[in-house]
């Protein structure tokens, strides 16, 4: 069984939610090899002390923003040459339009929204939601090859294993006579980092009162290192981007902290966040169900309580 996972980078290194992949892939002991699109600058150390043995790249600046036509015809050109019978990649904007496209295109069968992925000594079986994070099935293959599987980020534990010498296998492709020519990819202003990333997200709902109080969790943001997200009911509004969202329709995070403030906790909010390792909401209800999924809460104003905790995270890290 040989496995071939898809590592994205952000910056110049290899993003952490493809070296949770990484970290799964080897602890299944079976042969595995990556590939990355685009012009990113790879992180071969990191390849070294992540065990990879041989890494395939396209590294040409007209691969630099995602194409989907031409992302698949490189795609297609590895999974051929590589014979590979598992593909795992991590949830991303471009990997929920490439790999359903791959797939239909192989006739391979194919998982997405994975949260956890276990070897079985045969083949991977993943955990994944459904009906908004309501329940959870497991899902496995049974003969479709290869077998295609996207997992959410921050799900599994990423640690480094033995260091190996990688193999460089570097790919042309010839970019002619694509159909689809992308102009411009524009990423959310207010997006300090990827919120699928983030480590640490305060998120905003309606609660806030207004766009204008978003300035308060940007500033708390700040002094935590961390993104703003927020919930439906506020980018519906128009008071932040879209690209902002957290939830069933917005993106599915797993930080180690969520503030959650002035959000009343619906499902489909819960949906995206619920994962979090510790959840601390505000809200002046003391009856709002995101209190059920909440580690700490606060029942208060959120807009007296959040300068408030802004300035004893000053104090405390000592800004
Ligand atoms: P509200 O439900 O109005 O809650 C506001 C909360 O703020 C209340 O609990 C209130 O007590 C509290 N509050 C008010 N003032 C203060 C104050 N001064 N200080 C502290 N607390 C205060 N929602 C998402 O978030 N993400 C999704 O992806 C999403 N997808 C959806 C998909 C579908 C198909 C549908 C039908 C809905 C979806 N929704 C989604 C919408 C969801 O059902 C809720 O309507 C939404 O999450 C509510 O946002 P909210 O908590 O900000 O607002």
């Amino acid at each position: 069984m040989s496995i071939l996972v898809y590592i994205e980078s952000a910056n110049g290194k290899i993003k952490s939610s493809s070296l949770e992949l990484l970290t799964a892939a080897k602890k299944s002991e079976q042969s595995f090899f990556t590939l990355a699109i685009g012009s990113i600058t790879s992180d071969i150390k990191t390849l070294n002390d992540y065990g990879v043995t041989k890494h395939f790249e396209f590294k040409d600046e007209k691969l630099s923003k995602y194409n989907p036509e031409i992302f698949a015809q490189a795609f297609l050109e590895v999974i051929k040459e590589s014979n590979a019978d598992v593909i795992l990649g991590s949830s991303s904007s471009s990997t929920k339009d490439l790999f359903p496209s791959i797939a239909a295109k192989i006739s391979s069968g194919f998982i997405a929204d994975g949260t956890q992925l276990k070897w079985d000594g045969a083949r991977f079986n993943v955990k994944k939601p459904m009906y908004a994070g309501k329940c959870f099935c497991t899902v496995e293959f049974s003969k479709s090859q290869p077998q295609m599987i996207l997992m959410r980020p921050n799900q599994m534990p990423a640690e480094p294993s033995s260091k190996v010498v990688t193999e460089v296998i570097s790919k042309n492709l010839q970019i002619n006579d694509f159909k689809t020519k992308v102009l411009e990819i524009v990423k959310g202003t207010s997006e300090k980092l990827d919120l699928t990333e983030a480590n640490i997200i305060v998120s905003g709902g309606r609660g806030m009162q207004g766009p204008e109080n978003f300035k308060l969790l940007e500033d708390l943001a700040t002094t935590l290192g961390a993104s703003v997200g927020a919930s439906r009911a506020v980018t519906d509004a128009g008071w932040v981007s879209h690209s902002m969202q957290v939830g069933q329709t917005g993106k599915t995070v797993a930080p180690s902290l969520y503030i959650a403030c002035g959000i009343s906790g619906a499902v489909q909010h819960l949906a995206g966040m619920s994962d979090s390792k510790v959840i601390v909401a505000i809200n002046k209800d003391p009856e709002a169900p995101i209190f059920k999924k909440a580690t700490y809460g606060i029942v208060g104003d959120a807009l007296e309580i959040v300068p408030l905790l802004n300035a004893e995270f000053k104090k405390l890290l000592s800004l």
